[in-house]
């Protein structure tokens, strides 16, 4: 296990020291002369272990410590503190503020890589244990079968885009895009066949769509596109698009077989809360139904 090391000491020889016996065991090592140095070196270099001598000029280790606690992007960073003292108080007030463990000057090459060793795993235990959360968090919020956005994504992005376009005096565009007659498609073509054209009116739409916007399934054979920032005449240039990419070309099943698939679209503008918006693009998509389906209107 190699990783990079921050050696934080203003003790000359002690860095050389560390430095010799970490290189030795094939880490990378920078150092620090001081506090401040070290949360810059922090900053610069994204250290997995910190070496932080306790006493030290201008921001000694415990000062430092608060600062690297305090800083979202540093506080992950195990810290393991070198202290000359032998008052078990220091080290307990130390392991208190947020240390990962600490070792006692002067120190022996075992004890060292034992303990560096100890807060180099620690420190990918964590990275690891992001990487899956950011990966769970992800899946949570796409529709598995169509591989878009779902619903609990599209309700807490909407909200987030009104807030910030009511801050900015904007507006927020709101579509909801319905598949005409779906349940004949699962009628006679069978429940498969039905989801491979849910897949490819996904794929239609996202494809249709600018990357700044969202889309996602909202439910059933619905979607639902967020367009930030879209004044009303864009909002229903889109939705003209969305319509005519699922009507322009025939959908191909899994059999071979060709059939035509078209959407309705309900489409509003505004600054109101998530569910007034959702209820007037929805009402506006009742319209384009009873008026014939494959069609667009605004509410
Ligand atoms: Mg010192």
């Amino acid at each position: 296990m190699n990783g990079t090391i921050l050696v934080a000491d203003d003790s000359m020889v002690v860095r050389a020291v560390l430095r010799r016996q970490l290189e030795t065991d094939g880490h990378t090592v920078i150092e620090a002369v001081n506090g401040e140095d070290a949360i810059d070196a922090c900053r610069e270099h994204h250290p997995d272990v910190i070496l932080l001598d306790v006493e030290m000029p201008v921001l000694d280790g415990h000062a430092t410590l608060a600062r690297l606690k305090a800083d979202p992007q540093l506080k992950d960073i195990p810290v393991v503190f070198l202290t000359g003292r032998v008052d078990t108080a220091d080290v307990v007030n130390g392991l208190r503020l947020g240390a990962h463990d600490y070792l006692r000057k002067p120190f022996e090459a075992n004890e060292l890589m034992a303990r560096v060793s100890a807060a180099l795993r620690t420190k990918w235990l964590q990275d690891e244990l992001r990487t899956r959360n950011a990966e769970l968090d992800r899946v949570s919020r796409i529709d598995m079968l169509t591989n878009i956005y779902n619903r609990r994504h599209l309700d807490e992005h909407l909200r987030q885009v009104i807030s910030a376009a009511r801050r900015h005096d904007r507006t927020v565009g709101v579509l909801i895009v319905d598949i005409d007659h779906f349940k004949e498609v699962n009628d006679e073509h069978g429940h498969l066949a039905g989801d491979a054209v849910l897949r490819e009116v996904a794929a239609r739409l996202q494809q249709a769509m600018r990357t700044e916007d969202a889309l996602g399934r909202w439910g059933g054979e619905e979607f639902l596109a967020v367009l930030t920032d879209t004044p009303p005449e864009g909002v229903r240039v889109m939705a003209e698009r969305l319509r005519q990419v699922i009507a322009a070309a025939p959908f191909t099943l899994d059999d071979g077989s060709r059939i035509r698939v078209t959407v309705s679209v309900g489409h509003t503008n505004g600054t109101e809360d998530a569910e007034v918006l959702v209820h007037r693009a929805d009402d506006a998509l009742y319209v384009a139904k009873a008026e014939g389906r494959n069609r667009v209107a605004a509410a």
